[in-house]
């Protein structure tokens, strides 16, 4: 019966990586896949999460299955991080751990599908790549909103536009922080709009926080989605623990609901136990273990996220100076406002090409680049590079 499967192209993200990988020259750059890299080019494993595997070795603790919520003192810890450890919201939520940040955000889609089949997730323009799949895949509709720059600054009117059209109980996914793919985030009084608007229309905003502390820092980077959960009555939340803590393959993350509405509350953790009980059951323990020791070691924690935080700020500084030296257009060097790890420069597939074929410089054909998989030697060459395919 699989024969009648419509055949499918190969991920193309995966595929350029494999490109790269075959690539020849010694000068290649690849900016392409979402992970951070040291200047050795290496994706490290945090010292912090190093020290946290030696002492869960020690301890030896039981395999046994863990209840359906996952690790209820991660899922506390998260709760914290994400809200604020003072957060008068704390006990009016529920936090489940997942599968990661993708886990996440498919499993707070099927509640949403499960109370409004109707419902429409609204989606940035451009968007990170999986949020259509996900969304869609969990039954919903999505449609998109503009994420762009105006004169440098974000353009809150064209999304507000856009958003006018969202019905009552529409979705709005937004990202907490680190724009994937832009690196545009919404200045902190923007936010405002976005929970009035939210309230005007009866909308339901849905943060996903992929990169907390890769912005301005740990708390500022959750100011956002605080601002929404004071002030919208129900709020829904992904969260990952892939890059701030370092555990991509561990795939760790939760997915929280916040909301005034203590009868709708409780409503929730039972049905979102029943939707991964027919998924995969009970997610898996070693990542959330550590973090809970990495909560621990919260200022050796800290410290070594905020170093990496700086290191991809000085990439960024020091390659929009390389491109101003070059005189690459003024749009390039919204590279030094950005936020995280990505940027989408305005280059077309073609130029994409170029770089590729010509300079060895690896980035998706929408434009987006990883800086943080940078390396400081490298930066006078992909200032070069991109000047040259500039338009
Ligand atoms: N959301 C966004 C915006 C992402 O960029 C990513 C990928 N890092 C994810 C979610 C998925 O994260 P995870 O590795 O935790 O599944």
């Amino acid at each position: 019966m699989f024969i009648d499967l419509p055949t499918l192209a190969p991920d193309p993200l995966w595929g350029l990586n494999a490109v790269f990988q075959g690539d020849p020259r010694a000068e290649k750059i690849n900016l392409v896949i979402g992970v951070y890299r040291d200047d050795q080019g290496v994706t490290p494993t945090m010292q912090v999460v190093r020290d946290a595997e030696r002492e869960l070795v020690s301890e030896g603790a039981s395999k046994a299955y863990r209840p359906l919520v996952g690790n209820q003192a991660f899922n506390d810890g998260m709760a914290q991080l994400l809200l604020g450890e003072a957060s008068p919201h704390l006990g009016k939520q529920h936090t489940i751990q997942t599968v990661g940040a993708t886990g996440a955000l498919r499993l707070l889609g099927d509640l949403v599908a499960r109370a409004n089949s109707e419902a429409t997730v609204w989606s940035t323009d451009p968007a990170y790549v999986n949020h259509r799949p996900l969304m869609e895949t969990a039954g919903l509709r999505v449609r998109n909103y503009r994420w762009r720059e105006q004169d440098g600054r974000f353009d809150i009117d064209a999304a507000l536009d856009d958003l006018a059209q969202a019905r009552a109980g529409d979705v709005i996914l937004l990202h907490g922080c680190c724009h994937n793919p832009t690196g545009i985030d919404l200045p902190a009084d923007r936010w405002a709009a976005i929970a009035e608007l939210c309230n005007q229309r009866g909308l339901i905003p849905f943060v996903d926080t992929a990169y907390q502390g890769f912005g301005d820092g740990l708390d500022e980077d959750a100011l956002g989605l605080r601002l929404l959960v004071d002030r919208v009555e129900t709020v829904l939340i992904s969260a990952s623990c892939s890059k701030n803590m370092g555990l991509y393959c561990e795939r760790t993350g939760t997915a929280t609901v916040v909301s005034a509405n203590g009868a709708m509350l409780e409503k929730v953790p039972r049905m979102l136990e029943h939707l991964t009980r027919s998924n995969y059951s009970v997610p898996p323990e070693h990542g959330a273990a550590i973090a809970i020791k990495v909560f621990e070691k919260s200022q050796a924690w800290r410290a070594e996220l905020e170093a990496m935080r700086c290191r991809i700020v000085e990439l960024r500084n020091l390659l929009a100076d390389a491109l101003q030296r070059k005189n690459a257009p003024a749009h390039m060097l919204a590279i030094r406002q950005h936020k995280g790890m990505f940027s989408t420069l305005k280059l077309s597939a073609e130029s994409m090409e170029r770089l590729r074929r010509e300079f060895a410089v690896y980035g998706t054909d929408s434009g987006r680049l990883n800086i943080a998989g940078l390396r400081f030697s490298q930066i006078d060459q992909l200032a070069e590079a991109l000047s040259e395919v500039a338009t």
